[in-house]
């Protein structure tokens, strides 16, 4: 089945969660590889039609509009556990609970602008780590009108299930990346993988390189979604204590062996900012974290240079 000859790239991209998919397999057996990687793209459409809240009959869809709780699947579960782990150890500044301040904020509207003040506050009522109860696979509401996002963290889950897919199939050497959500698998064909960070404020200005392998590397930057007006920046990040885009950070990048984990990490970590993130990591010993503040200053913690180039 194998050809034998050197590996060959094939890449391949979608949307999908909301962002651009890319999928890079180093593979000489090119039906494999294609199989592959159709099977990747598939796994994260279903992870995608479990946890868009987008998608009318999503799981995620169906919690914010349920009266007090509903059933999920175990994924689902599995996805909303990590998530409120997260959020408590983080204080709530990772939070599952933002779903209505998202809307308010609208980024992706015509003529995007800041809320009011009353409906900011509107927006924050009831949220947080407490109004979500968890029993194995049955999710509670503390309240009718909490809605539930996992854009913080459904993606990192969708890289991971992609990663395993390919693996299952025999998939050696890929990467995926969706949207700045990475996981590298074994070789960039003859070489080891190297991941350029871009500067968040220059994108054709890279501010490091790692070399990484079989671990996840997910950046969250306050360049991805945003407005401007008044010469303040409104991104997609947001500080659940004010209702407003956090601005603490401009961007961090998280390596971890997991990208569900690394995702909910560096949202936790963007809002907590440079000093409070990294005490915070300290917690997470397995994860390294490169963070640069509202002033263009990096921190890092100390396992980042053994990866840094
Ligand atoms: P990206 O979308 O660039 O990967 P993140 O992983 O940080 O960045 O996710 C940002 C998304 O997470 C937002 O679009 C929103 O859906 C959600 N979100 C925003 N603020 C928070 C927060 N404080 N905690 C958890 N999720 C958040
Ligand atoms: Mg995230
Ligand atoms: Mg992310």
């Amino acid at each position: 089945l194998r050809g034998g000859g050197p590996p060959q790239e094939l890449r391949q991209s979608r949307i999908l969660l909301g962002t651009v998919v890319e999928i890079s397999v180093w593979e000489d057996a090119e039906g494999l590889a294609r199989e592959a990687v159709q099977a990747a793209f598939a796994e994260m459409a279903r992870i995608e039609a479990l946890m868009s809240p987008h998608v009318p009959d999503s799981d995620v869809a169906r919690l914010s509009r349920a009266a007090e709780g509903l059933e999920v699947a175990p994924e689902t579960a599995a996805v909303l556990a990590l998530g409120l782990d997260i959020a408590r150890r983080s204080d709530g500044a990772f939070d599952l609970t933002l779903a209505r301040l998202k809307e308010l904020w609208d980024l992706e509207a015509q003529n995007p602008r800041v809320p009011r003040s009353e409906e900011l506050a509107a927006a924050l009522e009831g949220i947080g780590p407490q109004a979500l109860r968890l029993e194995g696979t049955r999710v509670y509401k503390a309240h009718p009108t909490l809605a539930v996002d996992l854009g913080g963290i459904a993606k990192g889950y969708a890289v991971d299930r992609a990663a395993s897919v390919l693996e299952q199939a025999g998939i050696a050497d890929a990467s995926i990346n969706a949207g700045g959500d990475l996981r590298l698998l074994g070789r960039r064909g003859e070489r080891p993988w190297r991941i350029g960070i871009r500067h968040p404020r220059d994108a054709e200005e890279i501010l490091t390189i790692l070399d990484v392998s079989d671990r996840a590397v997910v950046t969250s930057g306050d360049y991805e979604r945003f407005f401007e007006k008044d010469g303040q920046r409104y991104h997609h990040i947001f500080d659940p204590r004010t209702g407003f885009p956090s601005t603490a950070t401009q961007s961090v990048t998280l390596v971890a062996d997991s990208a569900m984990l690394a995702d909910a990490l560096a949202t936790a970590v963007f809002v907590l900012g440079p000093r409070q993130g990294l005490e915070f990591l300290a917690a997470f010993p397995q994860a390294e974290a490169l963070v640069v503040d509202a002033d263009g200053q990096v921190h890092a913690t100390a396992g980042m240079a053994e990866l840094q180039r």
